[in-house]
């Protein structure tokens, strides 16, 4: 793997970024879908290379009719909605990435723009940018933001596996992109072992965090703000989906409720990912009803992202039982806000959560442990305020700025060595 870059950013100011999205965009609602990280991700190192004076256009596809044909996002990003499988789900939308790459190129032709370099997120993408780099020649950089071989290691029981084709498209992206970034030094390696990517172009660039929007808020006045009095409360946030474990959060609950904390509630915020015909949500009001403990989890739906902080704020604890991720950007901001977080040992989760100092990494599934350790925390405020703490110190070291430096970085010297390899004549393999 490469070595780390120095925190300044090097990428030219006047630099213009081709950004490819096309699943998802940046200005979704997030936790639906397949709303969630990369959206925020997406949006924030948009507005960090705009503060830097380098342009950005986000490409993505155009979902409803009220979407306009381009949306400004920053001074200097803006995101173009390209009409292309309005309502596919993703595996059927891989038939449209020819079509999606054609858009880019005719708006690109059209408004008389070159790019200095692409960067794609997430394996769709990722083809795209494949086709487009093969003629435009420039420099291409990509973020995967999951692995389906990696997801597949640790399905949740009942979950899909990822297909073939997903593993396929992206051993070609890991065999081709000039710049490959992990969000973690666990993913970094998982590029050059399981997709026998080259440790070259393999570089780590942790995500970041808005410290200012989250930030720890006095809990009484957070619980006042969203309409919840005393008593103890467990939040979850994320996507609905098998692997986000809620139903581990939900079985810890009411081994919890049969000990000494009848009072315990859980918020699930978050809503369904629309993936066939089954409702996540339904079977976990049904793990709920199951359990005892239906009348105790509150699936409030999704809530915008400037509202969550007096969600994590109001909570005694945050839980993410995840069976894979690749980072955990729900982890790092209940750390923001001061609490303690109960996760899961993934790779992604193991790089923002600290074991026994910021909260409680668990090696499996097993919700009686999870149960042991939210109860450690709930009968121990004193214990709870402390991690609190850590992780709020250790969530400081996350920042927008620094993630952007660190892309800039790497993307100027992606950009001077194709236009070298241009100039003498070398395509690329
Ligand atoms: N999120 C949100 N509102 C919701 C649910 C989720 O704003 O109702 C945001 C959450 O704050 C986080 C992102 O969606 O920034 C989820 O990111 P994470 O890395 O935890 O999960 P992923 O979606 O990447 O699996």
């Amino acid at each position: 793997m490469a070595e780390a870059t120095p925190l300044i950013s090097n990428l030219a100011a006047g630099r213009r970024i081709g950004v490819i999205s096309m699943h998802t965009s940046p200005t979704a609602s997030l936790g639906q879908n397949g709303n969630g990280g990369l959206n925020v991700y997406v949006r924030e190192v948009a507005n960090a290379f705009s503060d830097r004076g380098i342009a950005t256009d986000i490409f993505t596809r155009r979902q409803s009719p009220d979407d306009p044909a381009i949306e400004s996002l920053a001074p200097l990003s803006r995101v173009i909605y390209l009409p292309a499988g309005r309502s596919l789900d993703k595996y059927s939308l891989y038939e449209e990435v020819p079509a999606f790459a054609a858009g880019i190129r005719a708006f690109a032709e059209r408004e008389h723009l070159t790019y200095d370099m692409l960067y794609s997120h997430y394996w769709l993408s990722g083809e795209v940018a494949c086709l487009l780099r093969a003629d435009m020649g420039i420099a291409w950089a990509h973020t995967a933001h999951t692995l389906g071989l990696v997801k597949n290691r640790t399905l949740a029981s009942g979950a899909k596996p990822e297909p073939a084709l997903r593993i396929q498209v992206e051993g070609e992206i890991a065999r081709q992109a000039d710049l490959l970034i992990g969000s973690t030094p666990d993913e970094a390696d998982d590029l050059i072992r399981l997709y026998g990517a080259d440790p070259d172009r393999v570089h780590v660039v942790a995500p970041g965090i808005d410290l200012v929007t989250f930030q720890p808020f006095d809990r009484a006045e957070a619980r006042r703000k969203i309409g919840y009095g005393p008593g103890r409360l467990l939040l979850f946030v994320g996507r609905l989906e098998r692997l986000k474990g809620v139903d581990v959060a939900i079985r810890a609950l009411a081994l919890l409720r049969d000990r000494d904390h009848a009072d315990l509630r859980l918020i699930v915020l978050g809503e369904d990912v629309r993936d066939g015909d089954e409702s996540e949500k339904e079977r976990l009001k049904a793990v709920a009803s199951a359990s005892g403990v239906r009348d105790r989890v509150d699936f409030l739906g999704t809530v915008a992202h400037h509202e969550l902080p007096y969600f994590y704020a109001a909570a005694d604890v945050c839980v993410m039982p995840s069976y894979s991720e690749s980072f955990g950007l729900v982890a790092l901001e209940a750390q923001a806000c001061g609490r303690p977080v109960v996760a899961s040992g993934v790779s992604g989760l193991r790089s923002v959560v600290r074991d026994e100092v910021s909260g409680y990494l668990i090696a499996d599934h097993d919700p009686a442990i999870y149960a042991e350790r939210i109860g450690r925390l709930l009968s121990d405020p004193e214990l709870a305020q402390q991690m609190g703490k850590r992780g709020r110190l250790l969530a400081q070291r996350f920042s927008w700025t620094r993630t952007a430096d660190r892309l800039g970085n790497l993307f100027e010297g992606a950009i001077e060595s194709t236009q070298a390899r241009v100039q003498t004549g070398v395509r690329h393999e």
